[in-house]
Formats: C-alpha cells, structure tokens, sequence
C-alpha cells in the first residue's frame, strides 16, 4: 500500500485560491482600493494600462509596510486585519481573509514600494509567480504603491479568456466607481493609457455622486434619510421621471462596503409602485449602516454578496423610508389613462 496524499505547495495554492479572487483585471483594482482605504489612505491613485491588462497601479498615502509586513503581506492567510474569528463581528474593514496580495502574487509580476511614516527609508520587493525576486530598502514617499503586470502571464488559459479592452475598462470603472461612491471623503485620481478618466476630490456623498455620474444628476436625486435601531439609512433615490430602460446606477453600500442585492433591490422597486413608467428603472445610492455582528459578509471572496440576520426587517424599513421620502419631496405619480 503507497500513501498518495500531499500537501500542495504554497505557489500552487496561491494560484488556485487566485482563481477565486481575481477573475479580471477589475477584481484586483478592488483589492488594491481596499487596501489603500484600509491603510487609512486620504489620496488615492490608480493608474491603469490597457484595461488592466498590462499595468494595474494603486498609489496611496496610507499608513504603509515595515520591512518585515512587506514581505508577509504576500503570504496566504497573512493580515493584520483580524487575530480571531470572534474580529469577524467587529468588522470594521474591507479585507480580512488575507488571500488577495498572496494570490495576486500568484499569477502576475507584482511590484510594492512602501514607507511608513516613522521609517526614514522604505522596501521595494519584486514577486513573480509567487517567487521573490528582490528585496531592496528604497527612497519612496509615506505610504504604499502596489504595481501589478501582466496579469496571468503564468495562465494562458486565462489570460485569453478576457474580453475586449472596452469591456475589462468598464469593468475596472465599475469597481472604482463603487469603492469612489462608498468612500467620498478619499481623493480618488483615476487615469487610463494617460488619461484622466476621474479626480475626485474630498467630498460628500452628495457631490461624490455628481463628480462621478456628472453634473446633471445633481437635480435627479431625492435624499432618504432613515436612523433606525436595526439600521441606519442614508442616500438617495433618482426621481422617477428620470428613470430609465436599461439598470442604469443602482448602489447599495452596507457598511460602506458595494453588494448586490436582488431582496433588497425589490424593496426598492416596490416603493417606486406606481410611480414608474412600464420597464423602466430608478437610480439609487443607498447607504446602510447596521451592527457587523448581525450580518456575515464572508459568503464568497470576493464579499459583494452579505447575509443578513433579519433581511425581512431590513426590507420593510428600507421599502418605508424610500416611500416617504418619494412622497414627501411631491413626487406625483404617473397618472395613466390608456389602462
Ligand atoms: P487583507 O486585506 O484581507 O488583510 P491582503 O492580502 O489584501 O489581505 O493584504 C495583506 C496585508 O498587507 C494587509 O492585512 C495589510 O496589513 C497589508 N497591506 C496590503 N496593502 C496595503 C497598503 N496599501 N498599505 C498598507 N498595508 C497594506
Ligand atoms: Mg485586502
């Protein structure tokens, strides 16, 4: 009898658990973008080539690495986020599974420049394919850069599989326009091919919304304003003559974290009974605060997707303050006289 089991090699976990993680180029500008918030950046840059596909650079003025996190940081399961399950209630950042550096290592050459404020010099390592291949100490300003290149170089299968330039871009602004709406006090700077796509500065959420969606959204939005016990709600709904056939912008953040909801995104529809024409949909930007002890944000890796302890609750308080704030800003209904 020959025993047959092996643990994999840590290379060939990461690039499995890479898999989970990053799907495309705008899966690791989300994982960059949280990074840097969670380092408490105030700026944040990112730059962009080809979509993502051959440079993907996130620029902040955060907290940075000592030497010795800097090489951790590309180890799997390695954060300095939480220290015990029970962190997973308290939650009050947007990474803690500790995979994404590690993965992101896994299947692209990665470049980090990092300082901390108290260090004089900084460490720039150089990975590829989860292989370090140099490690120096580096004059680089207060905070860290994380450069990644060529994406999937060591996945061919993957790396065909991508799409167009024009549909990995969209994707990759997707992403940042969600972490940009949930963070509008950061100053966010967005280029692409050399471009400036976005600069947003330090704001509000009302301004933020206008500086990424543009100036004539100002007057489409009705404030909903709702503290309960079980959650806080705060944001905006679209008016509804200014709705429209296709999704158009539709954002709910809980604890300023992007998830995609269809329960919750019924509620909203069903407050809009009435008031919308056939087919056509209402913008929202709804922000939920609720206790991290009530909902499990740890369903897949890439967290767009929560569990709440009482979505029930959350759906009737959500549905009621969309409604009153519909009706208290006069917003008439759509009277039809065909039916
Ligand atoms: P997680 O965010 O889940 O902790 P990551 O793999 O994304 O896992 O990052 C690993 C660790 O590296 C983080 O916990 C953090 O300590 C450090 N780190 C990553 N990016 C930055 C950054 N931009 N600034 C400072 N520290 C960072
Ligand atoms: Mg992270």
């Amino acid at each position: 009898m020959a025993d047959i089991i092996q643990l994999l090699p840590d290379h060939v976990a990461n690039q499995i658990a890479a898999g989970e993680v990053v799907q495309r180029p705008a899966s690791v500008v989300k994982e960059l973008l949280e990074n840097a918030i969670d380092a408490g950046a105030t700026e944040i840059k990112l730059i962009v080539k080809d979509a993502g596909k051959t440079l993907i650079q996130v620029v902040d003025n955060g907290k940075g690495m000592s030497d010795t996190d800097a090489r951790l940081c590309f180890e799997r399961h390695a954060t300095s986020k939480i220290k015990t399950a029970e962190d997973l209630f308290l939650l009050h950042t947007k990474g803690f599974r500790g995979e994404a550096l590690a993965s992101i290592a896994a299947i692209a050459h990665v470049e980090l420049n990092t300082r901390q404020a108290s260090d004089e010099v900084g460490t720039q390592i150089k990975i590829e394919g989860s292989k370090v291949v140099a490690q120096e100490v580096v004059v680089t300003p207060e905070g860290t850069s994380l450069l990644v290149k060529n994406l999937f170089f060591n996945i061919p299968a993957r790396r065909n599989f991508l799409k167009s330039d024009a549909v990995e871009l969209r994707h990759v602004i997707d992403e940042f326009q969600r972490v940009a709406l949930a963070h509008p006090t950061i100053g966010f700077d967005f280029y692409h091919n050399g471009g400036e796509l976005f600069r947003l500065p330090s704001s509000n959420n009302r301004q933020r919304i206008v500086h990424v969606f543009g100036g004539k959204t100002n007057e489409k939005l009705v404030p909903v304003e709702e503290p309960t016990e079980v959650v806080k709600i705060a944001g905006f709904v679209g008016k509804p003559e200014f709705a429209k056939k296709s999704r158009g912008e539709q954002f709910f953040f809980v604890n300023d974290r992007f998830i995609k909801s269809p329960y919750l995104h019924h509620a909203i529809m069903s407050a809009y009974e009435g008031l919308l024409k056939d087919g056509t949909q209402p913008s929202y930007y709804l922000f939920l605060d609720v206790d991290p002890a009530t909902i499990d944000i740890n369903i897949h890796p890439t967290k767009t997707e929560i569990k709440f302890d009482d979505e029930h609750t959350l759906y009737a308080i959500l549905r009621s303050a969309v409604k009153h704030s519909l009706g208290q800003f006069n917003v008439a209904p759509i009277l039809d006289f065909d039916s």
